[in-house]
């Protein structure tokens, strides 16, 4: 099920750069996301209490985003665009709609670089386009000489576990088909990584279960991995903090005290979890030899 709605704004400009996804603007053509990961802090009220559930789909998005691209590259204001920051911009409607592929043109059309972030194949679909935005885009001052791509890919995953993945983010591409799509896109020269976000305490969180998923994004031609832990918002039953709780009832009920523990009156893990979670994954990373950052510089 999905929603028409119009926008008056699609470009989103941060503050400052991003340090980590290098972004200086952000553009997700949908609202809410169908893939409807149970950790997802999009679902529910974190963003003005609004339901996201249902898809919205921002028809009107590339007419507005000619308009928003076209006076930022008048006055050259380039940088990289988040496309899929809070949601995937690879919906399963969008093989038809074709709304994110538009976007692309139109970045591509004003020489935007582009990071996209995704858990689906259809991402595939758009890989020429891509090429020829890789080569074409204008990077921000701070970049130039340093990346040598106009385009980053990010996959994302919480798991390689199969079993796990098909509980937590069963809307999305299996494990092994974004792995192979990633191998894809590294074969064609991309640049490619790995968001690993969240891992999930006490399931994908462990030296081991990291170790697994660090060295199989190397496998599969990934050149970094950013990794960081679960963060859990709302009271309401669409919050990801009440549907992850039901999810481990449901599979792991032995887990839910020690998580809640973990958590305890905040929205994520402890300050020693985070550290400790950023020294395993800076040894791990070292030990594959792959980074923990998108630039190797
Ligand atoms: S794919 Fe990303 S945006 Fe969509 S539900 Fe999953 S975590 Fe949220």
């Amino acid at each position: 099920m999905a929603k028409v709605v119009r926008v008056k704004s699609v470009l989103n400009k941060l503050k400052s750069q991003d340090d980590w996804f290098l972004l200086d603007y952000t553009v997700n053509p949908f609202m809410g996301c169908a893939l409807n990961c149970t950790y997802c802090y999009i679902h529910g009220s974190k963003y003005g209490g609004e339901d996201t559930s249902v898809l919205q789909v921002k028809t009107n998005a590339p007419e507005v985003l000619y308009k928003q691209l076209k006076n930022r590259a008048r006055n050259g204001e380039y940088g990289f665009i988040g496309l899929g920051t809070s949601t995937d911009p690879y919906p399963p409607l969008e093989e038809e709609q074709e709304l994110t592929r538009e976007l692309l043109k139109i970045m591509y059309r004003f020489k935007f670089p582009v990071h996209v972030s995704t858990k689906s194949t259809l991402i595939l679909r758009d890989l020429e386009l891509l090429k020829k935005m890789d080569e074409k885009a204008i990077l921000p001052t701070n970049l130039k000489g340093k990346l040598g791509h106009g385009v980053i890919v990010s996959f994302s995953f919480s798991t390689v576990d199969h079993q796990l993945a098909s509980i937590f983010e069963s809307g999305a591409s299996t494990v092994e088909e974004r792995l192979e799509t990633m191998q894809m896109f590294s074969d064609e020269g991309f640049l490619v990584g790995a968001n690993l976000m969240p891992v999930l305490p006490f399931l994908s969180d462990s030296e081991t279960k990291l170790d697994e998923m660090i060295s199989k994004v190397k496998e599969y031609g990934g050149e970094y991995v950013l990794i960081a832990g679960l963060t859990l918002f709302g009271d309401k039953p669409s919050d990801c903090k009440v549907r992850y709780y039901e999810t481990l009832e449901k599979y792991f009920p032995d887990l839910v005290p020690q998580t809640r523990r973990l958590m305890g009156n905040s929205f994520a893990p402890s300050r020693k979890y985070q550290y400790d979670l950023w020294k395993l994954s800076e040894k791990l990373a070292k030990k594959h030899n792959i980074r923990t950052r998108i630039s190797s510089e």
